[in-house]
């Protein structure tokens, strides 16, 4: 006898959907701050703007407690292998979100001592570009975010540029790079 299993499959979709729909809304945000951008980050998190209505108000310093790994600044060589163990450390289910061009591209670096997009380095979920990001792009990043968590969608690699979208795409300096803009 072959046993029906459509109720358990309509049982796990739904419990699925509960789950993401808990999840958007209970961001506990690690914030990775190494520079300039910290100061819109810092903006952004104030009453005015109000991020505890999207669940998001509350950070943790230990990577252990959070679920969203927030990398605001420049990213430098150096820095890279502190970023990825601290990305490591974080469990899973786990997003990360690119705040500011020099984390989504570089930016405007382009030296020796610069992480040329910190997708090269840990998975990116989010990228919001900017210099500094006004902090409504930054909610904008955040409802992008809550929409794929609660699909339980994330980023599972580092894709460096292939995985960008198509506007962050386009080098500064094409020769600086590993690959060459068509
Ligand atoms: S994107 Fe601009 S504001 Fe942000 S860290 Fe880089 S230089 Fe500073």
């Amino acid at each position: 006898m072959v046993a029906d299993t459509s109720k358990l499959s309509w049982m796990t979709t739904k419990l699925d959907a509960a789950l993401g729909w808990a999840r958007k809304f209970s961001i506990f945000q690690y914030p990775f701050v190494t520079a300039c951008c910290g100061m819109e980050y810092m903006a952004t998190a104030t009453s005015h703007y109000d991020m505890d209505r999207f669940g998001a108000g509350f950070p943790r310093f230990s990577p252990r407690q959070a679920d969203v790994l927030f990398v605001v600044g420049t990213i430098s060589h150096k820095l890279a292998p502190v970023l990825r163990r601290i990305y490591d450390q974080m469990a899973d289910p786990k997003w990360v979100v690119a705040f500011g061009v020099c984390t989504c591209t570089g930016g405007f670096y382009d030296n020796y001592a610069t992480v040329m997009g910190i997708d090269t380095v840990v998975p990116v979920d989010i990228y919001i570009p900017g210099c500094p990001p006004r902090p409504e792009n930054v909610l904008d990043g955040l409802m992008k975010l809550q929409e794929k968590i609660a699909q339980g969608a994330s980023a599972k690699d580092p894709l460096g540029p292939a995985g960008r979208p198509r506007e962050l795409q386009v080098p500064h300096r094409p020769e600086a790079h590993l690959w060459s803009a068509k």
